[in-house]
Order: C-alpha cells, then structure tokens, then sequence
C-alpha cells in the first residue's frame, strides 16, 4: 500500500509540480475567487457551486467561517457569539426557507430589556415602559397614544435621528433610552446620523415587547456556524481560513472575484477612508446559573462605558448551571462592524460603488463592500439577487 500511495504521489507531482507529496489534490484553478466566508460569500459560494456547477475557492482572513456570526463554545461549553448577539429574524418566506436548507431551528422571540433610572423596562418603549417609568395605569392604545402625543414635538422634515425619536415621543424619552445610547454606539450625536437607525427600533402604544415583529423570528438549532458549515459543504467549494485576499491573489488563478469585505480597502482607499464603527467585546463567565432575565440587557447610560450586556443561553436555549456573557465597548478602531449612515459617509460611499461598477469581473456583495447597514436576512436576501442577476447575464452573454 505504502508503494501504491507513493506511486500515486508521484503521479499527481508530474501533474500538479507545486503541490507537495500525496497532498490532496486540489484545483489551482477556479471559477470563482470568493473573499469572506459570512454569509455574503457563504451563500454566493453555494448558489455558484450547487446551482451553477462552478468550481469556487472561498477564503477568509480570520480562522473561522461565519464571519461576524461566527459563535463557538468558550472555555466552560457555552455557546456564545464572538462577534455579540446575532438574532435571526425575517419577514422574506424565500430567506427563511433557502436557510432552513442548511439547519433546523429553534424558535426563539428576542427580548429586551432597558436599564434607566435604576429599573429595568422593556425597549422598544411600550406602554409597560410608559407605566414602570411614569408610575402610570396607561390602560389601553388610545391612552398610551396620547400620552405620547402630548410628549411628542412636531418635526417638519425628519431626517436625523434625534428627529425621528423626538417627533415620536419628545425629549424627555428621547433622552432617556436613546440619545446617550446612540452617542456611545456611533462616537457621534444622533443629530448627526441619519434617520434610519434609531427608526430600526419603533415606538408602540401595546403592551408586545419583542424587540422585533417579523414573521419568522428562530435560531438555528445547532448554531450559526454549524449552519454555514453545511453550506459550504459541497465538492465544488474549497475552502482556506487564515488567508488574505492580497496572498489568495498571488497563490491561485481565478476568472471572477466576489468580494465581500470593505469595499473602500478593495481599491486602496483611492478616494479616502470610509468610516466604519468598531466594537470591543468583553466576553465573561459566571459561575451562578443566570445573570439577567432577559438575553440582552441595554444601558442607554452615557456614564456606563458599554451599550448592552447578552446572556447566551437566553438566546441558545442551552441548559447549564452556569452562565456566559458579552459586554459590548464602542470603539472608533477595530474590525470593521457597523457602517455609519451619514449623508457624506453615502456621498463617498458611491464614488466608490461607481468604481465597483465599472470594474468588470468582480461582484461586491454584503454589508461592508455595498456599506450597508443590513442584517443577516437582508445580506442573504441581497447574495441572492446578486447571484440571480449575474447568472441571467452570464447566460446572456457567455464568456468566450
Ligand atoms: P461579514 O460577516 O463581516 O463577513 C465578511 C468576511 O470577510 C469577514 O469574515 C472578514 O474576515 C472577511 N474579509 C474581509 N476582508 C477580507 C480580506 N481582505 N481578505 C480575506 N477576508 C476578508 N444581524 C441580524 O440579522 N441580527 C442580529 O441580531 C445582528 N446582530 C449584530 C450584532 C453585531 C455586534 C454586529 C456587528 C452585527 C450584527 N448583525 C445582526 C449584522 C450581521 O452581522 C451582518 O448582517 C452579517 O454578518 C453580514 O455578513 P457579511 O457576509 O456581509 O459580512
Ligand atoms: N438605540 C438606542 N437605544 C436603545 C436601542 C437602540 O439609542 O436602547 C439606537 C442606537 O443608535 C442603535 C440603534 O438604535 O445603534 C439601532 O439599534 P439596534 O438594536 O438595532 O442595533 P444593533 O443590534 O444593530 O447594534
């Protein structure tokens, strides 16, 4: 046996001369160079390999798919995310069931409670809110509408996101839940920011305190990056962690590129830097069986350095006498996690997204090459389209 596999070493060494003895032989050709292994690249990866037979190679530079969804069990066998909480929500039918594909799922509503003047109180503000802070018997909508109302300041034009609050539930509120939570965030004051992202968390006038109301709301059952190990589990993908697009670009030949990561690093910064938000994450474990009531605890506190605490198992639904958390610390330096929107900040981004079009050969998909604030759901649902749109205008015109 010994003689046969040194024999067939050999033979594959004539073909492929690079490749060491009995290394499994590899392709050293793609179709496909695919840079980032979140779910932008992870499922651009599948639709090309399984749906259009092409031969895709994925890297990523850090040692893990997943990308920011990336969870892991820590030290002590808890699930936790590396990268803060990931909550999978949708409202898409088509999403949910192209990821049902990869993973089953736990149910799972995400709740949020807010710490402000020393009480815990549902965020987004509803009338339990109302009442906890108040000392009110708001009883009915009608009646928490109106209390709002008579709070709320007339806007003429919203645009920021101090507007978008303060014409929802004036100052006071606006102060208390949102204006020191978003200065921490952004490092900037939600005057500053555009409207679209304090207008993610919604006022109501009910008692339902989800943080979201969309149709399918689960986790998936075995974690996320279970879920993208599935998804890239097929003959057509190869897959290399640890490496860098810049050494993917000497190392392997490719015809086209899907480039997932900062699309203002892709062409060298050429017409300056985009400014993306960072987070340090502060991940502990307490040896008692629960830490807070709810999976994510916010501190609106500008005086109080992080923005939330997540207890995992609130969210994994796994049992342990023991429990694991993550403290989020706002950070202007760091990975790139949060683009800013601002209207400068789009201003920039779409000198750089007329340079991306008229690159020819390479597709710029996810939340940090098309600088986008989108969840999970939302990068899948644009992956898709993406690889949609570009198969229709391959078979248009083919390549020669
Ligand atoms: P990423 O996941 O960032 O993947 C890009 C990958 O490309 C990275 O792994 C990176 O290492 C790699 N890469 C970049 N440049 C290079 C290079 N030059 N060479 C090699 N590799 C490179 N969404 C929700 O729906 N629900 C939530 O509850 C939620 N919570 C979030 C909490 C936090 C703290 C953050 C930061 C995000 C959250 N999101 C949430 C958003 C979610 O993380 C993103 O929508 C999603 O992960 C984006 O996927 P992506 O593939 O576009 O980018
Ligand atoms: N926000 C706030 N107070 C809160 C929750 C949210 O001011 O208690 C604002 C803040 O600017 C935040 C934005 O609303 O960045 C969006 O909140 P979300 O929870 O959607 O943030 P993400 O999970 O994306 O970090």
């Amino acid at each position: 046996d010994q003689v046969a596999a040194r024999m067939l070493g050999l033979i594959l060494q004539v073909a492929e001369p690079d490749q060491p003895l009995l290394k499994p032989v590899r392709s050293d050709h793609y179709d496909y160079l695919i840079v980032g292994a979140g779910f932008a690249g992870s499922v651009m990866a599948e639709r090309l390999a399984a749906d259009a037979g092409k031969r895709v190679l994925v890297i990523d530079k850090r040692p893990h798919i997943a990308g920011n969804a990336f969870d892991h069990k820590d030290e002590a066998g808890i699930l936790i995310h590396q990268y803060g909480p990931h909550i999978f929500h949708t409202n898409s039918a088509d999403i949910f069931e192209y990821l049902s594909r990869f993973t089953a799922w736990r149910p799972y509503e995400h709740r949020v409670l807010a710490e402000v003047r020393g009480q815990l109180v549902p965020i987004p503000i509803n009338r339990t809110t109302l009442n906890a802070l108040f000392g009110l018997s708001l009883e009915t909508e009608e009646q928490a509408a109106e209390f709002l109302a008579a709070r709320a300041e007339p806007v003429t034009v919203i645009r920021s996101s101090e507007d978008v609050v303060i014409s929802a539930v004036g100052r006071e509120l606006y102060e208390t839940f949102f204006q020191g939570y978003t200065r921490k965030q952004w490092g900037i004051d939600p005057s500053e920011l555009d409207k679209s992202v304090t207008a993610r968390v919604p006022t109501r006038t009910n008692t339902d305190d989800r943080y979201f109301t969309d149709r399918f709301q689960a986790m998936p059952r075995d974690g996320f990056t279970a879920m993208f190990a599935k998804m890239l589990d097929h003959p057509n993908i190869d897959l290399e962690l640890g490496v860098t697009f810049e050494e993917a670009k000497r190392r392997f030949s490719f015809d086209q590129i899907v480039y997932t990561g900062p699309i203002d690093e892709y062409f060298d910064f050429r017409f300056g830097k985009l400014p993306y938000r960072s987070l340090r994450f502060e991940h502990v474990h307490e040896d008692r069986e629960w830490a807070q009531p709810v999976a994510v605890v916010n501190y609106p506190d500008e005086k109080v350095p992080y923005t939330r605490v997540t207890e995992y198992k609130h969210l994994t639904g796994q049992q342990a006498p023991n429990t694991s958390l993550t403290y989020e610390f706002p950070s202007a330096e760091g990975d790139p996690y949060y683009p800013i929107p601002r209207p400068e900040n789009q201003a920039l981004f779409k000198q750089y997204e007329a340079l991306a079009e008229a690159t020819k050969g390479v597709l710029f998909v996810g939340r940090l090459a098309t600088y986008r604030y989108y969840n999970m759901d939302q990068v899948v649902g644009q992956a898709l389209a993406t690889y949609r749109r570009h198969i229709a205008e391959e078979r248009e015109t083919p390549p020669l």
